[in-house]
Formats: structure tokens, C-alpha cells, sequence
């Protein structure tokens, strides 16, 4: 790994923020309770991330107090920025996990200084905050407690069924600041969702915890995507979705289609290769070379098949590209931000030739694009 061995005090200017320092490094740990998992415990020198170019965005500060996630998504554009400690984006990056272990004291200080002007922080953007890390390490409850404490607004993206330990403590923060709670549930068939999402909880699990965080008071909204092109976008599979979400009492849906980053596009082939053979010639039209979006025609396909639907459930909807371009967006890892440290993000896009056909699945919903 690329921090090993090295000298106290050697600084590294390419590494993540806060791993500059790669005498930071305390242990590495491995335990029989995290089989298979080795946990990197570190020292941080910073907590608040300044996401760049972010002023047209809800929040300019995140907090991702691990790197890499059990989660494991296969989707997942996080992948790539494992790249940068020597890890792979594959295995490593579900199993080899870097903990920020004093990222709290670390944000105390930082909360401390007269110029924080108490934006929103958002938790989750890189990372899920609730993995099963957390579950050892407990980071969650005090950022949670110092950044109310501090009279900082908070944000908060998982899929992780842990937030349901801190629903007090998060309710007890919303009596000082502002606390939005969103929850990325993507795949409603469970045996998809097992493949795809191997190490994230069961779907019914986290609209259960959806359902705990509202009875709590929460107005909870629900990330539904990654929508799948050809496995999780007929019409029968976003109504019972939405269905299903509507149920728990949500009240807003963020839908979007796959995005496949050059950091994450070799692994999601492999699976595909592997689970559906059929469509690797549709996925390869779809997200051709260096591009990393499906096609506008058909994100412009999608919105129209999702928004009377959104609309019939009595939920408030957006599509992902109701958001800005630039600085940080919703995505699937867990929000796309944009890495500009390293250069992981690829702004190249292939031009994809793009006809119209008829599905045949409702006679209600528009045509879908034919990319191959
Ligand atoms: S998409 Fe989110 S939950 Fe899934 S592996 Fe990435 S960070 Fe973890």
C-alpha cells in the first residue's frame, strides 16, 4: 500500500485529504466479528471537506469518515478513488476499509475556528457513513452530536440499517439544526439486489428503516437509483418500487439511470459478464468507451416513463438531472462528487447514435430508445 514503509513526517501531495501525512497510518486491524475485512485505522488531519465549485450546490462541506465500503456495490464510483492508496477498486475496495479514527476530536477543532460560517455538512457523499465499520467504530454518534452541538445543519445519505441505532441522537440534533436523512434503496427484486449490492442490507430492511426514521419525524427521501437500463426499468419494476417507498412514508424520490465511471465500468462488466451475458452488447451501446452517463435520450426516456408514476403515488419526484452539472451531484457512490485531487473523473464522452422503439410494455409510456 502506498503508505507503508514510508518515513514520519514524508508527505504525499497526491493522497486523499487528510492521508497527506503517511505516518498517519496507526494499525491495521483484522477481527473474527469482520471476517474477511481489515480495517485501517488513521489519523486524519482534516474532517471538513471543501467540495469544490460547489456554490450553486445544497452543501459545500462533506464528512466521509471511512474510505472504501462493505456495502460493495458493484456500481459504485467510489471505487476508482481506492485507486489512490495502492488498493484495488474491486475486493479492496469492499474489503479493505481506511477509518478515519479521530475524524471527531478532529472536527471539534475545525468547528472551533471563528471562520466556520455553519453550512451544511453532508455525510455520505463518498462513502456510506453507516457500514458495517461503523458498527465497530462508532464515529457517527459524535459527529453527529458536535456538528449539532456547534449549530451546524446536517445531511445524511446511507444504506446502511445502522442510522436506526442513532434515530435518538439524530432527533435530539434536529431540535438544534436543521437534519435531512436520505436513504438509497435502488433494487426491488432480492435477488438482484443480493448481486449487485452484495454486502448492503436487504432492501425491506431499509424501508423498514425508512419507516423508523419517519415515525421518529423524519421527512425522509429516497434515492431510487441506480435504475438499471433492461433490469429495473420496465414500468411494473419503478411502480413497485414506488409503491413500496410510498408505504414506508417518504415523501420525495430522486431517480436516476446507472452511471458507469471509468473507475467502476471494468468491475460492473465482469459482473455482467458473469449474471447477464445477454446484455452486455446493449450495456456496451449504452455506456460506450470513456462515457460514464447513459445516453440523454435515454435519461429524457426514463423521466417520462418515472414522472406519472412519481406523480400517481403522491410523492414529490426529481430526476437526477434536475441537479447542476458541476461540483456534486447525486449518483450512485454515494453521491458523484467530483475528484478533482488526482484527476479520477473522466469528462469524456462518446457520442452515441440513438433511435426510437416501441417496447410494447404499456401503451402509456413513451418509447424506448434503442441504443444498439
Ligand atoms: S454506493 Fe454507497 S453503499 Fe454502495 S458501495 Fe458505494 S458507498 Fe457503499
Amino acid at each position: 500500500m502506498r503508505w507503508q514503509g514510508q518515513k514520519l513526517g514524508e508527505t504525499d501531495a497526491a493522497a486523499l485529504p487528510g492521508l497527506e501525512d503517511r505516518s498517519s497510518v496507526l494499525r491495521s486491524v483484522t477481527t473474527p466479528e469482520f471476517a474477511g475485512m481489515t480495517f485501517h485505522e488513521v489519523l486524519s488531519k482534516s474532517a471538513l471537506n471543501h467540495v469544490p465549485g460547489a456554490s450553486r450546490m445544497p452543501f459545500a462541506w462533506t464528512i466521509n469518515p471511512y474510505r472504501g465500503c462493505s456495502h460493495a456495490c458493484l456500481y459504485c464510483f467510489a471505487r476508482g478513488t481506492h485507486e489512490y492508496l495502492d488498493l484495488d477498486g474491486g475486493a479492496d475496495f469492499d474489503s479493505q476499509i481506511v477509518v478515519k479514527v479521530n475524524v471527531v476530536d478532529v472536527l471539534e477543532k475545525e468547528l472551533r475556528k471563528g471562520s466556520w460560517q455553519h453550512e451544511t455538512v453532508a455525510l455520505g457523499t463518498n462513502t456510506d457513513p453507516y457500514q458495517r465499520a461503523e458498527g465497530r467504530y462508532k464515529l457517527m454518534p459524535g459527529i453527529i452530536e458536535t456538528l449539532a452541538a456547534s449549530g451546524t445543519p446536517l445531511s445524511i445519505l446511507t444504506k446502511g440499517t445502522l442510522i436506526r441505532r442513532d434515530i435518538p441522537l439524530l432527533v435530539k440534533a434536529a431540535e438544534r439544526v436543521p437534519v435531512d436523512v436520505q436513504m438509497s434503496i435502488a433494487m426491488y427484486d432480492d435477488e438482484l439486489q443480493k448481486s449487485i449490492e452484495p454486502g448492503a442490507p436487504t432492501t425491506q430492511a431499509r424501508l423498514d428503516t425508512v419507516r423508523a426514521l419517519a415515525d421518529a419525524g423524519f421527512r425522509v427521501t429516497v434515492f431510487l437509483m441506480p435504475i438499471m437500463p433492461h433490469m429495473t426499468d420496465s414500468v411494473a419494476a419503478i411502480d413497485d418500487a414506488l409503491m413500496r417507498i410510498k408505504a414506508t412514508g417518504a415523501r420525495t424520490v430522486i431517480y436516476g439511470a446507472l452511471h458507469l465511471r471509468p473507475g467502476v465500468k471494468s468491475w460492473f462488466f465482469q459482473w455482467l459478464d458473469r449474471a447477464r451475458p445477454d446484455l452486455v452488447s446493449s450495456y456496451r451501446g449504452l455506456y460506450p468507451g470513456a462515457s460514464a452517463e447513459a445516453p440523454k435520450a435515454y435519461r429524457q426516456w426514463l423521466a417520462k416513463r418515472a414522472r406519472p408514476l412519481i406523480r400517481m403515488h403522491g410523492l414529490d419526484g426529481r430526476h437526477e438531472d434536475d441537479y447542476p452539472q458541476r461540483g456534486i451531484r447525486p449518483g450512485q457512490g454515494h453521491v458523484e462528487s467530483i475528484w478533482r485531487q488526482g484527476g479520477v473523473q473522466s469528462t469524456g464522452r462518446a457520442s452515441t447514435a440513438v433511435t426510437f422503439r416501441t417496447t410494447g410494455s404499456s401503451s402509456a409510456s413513451p418509447a424506448q430508445p434503442m441504443l444498439f
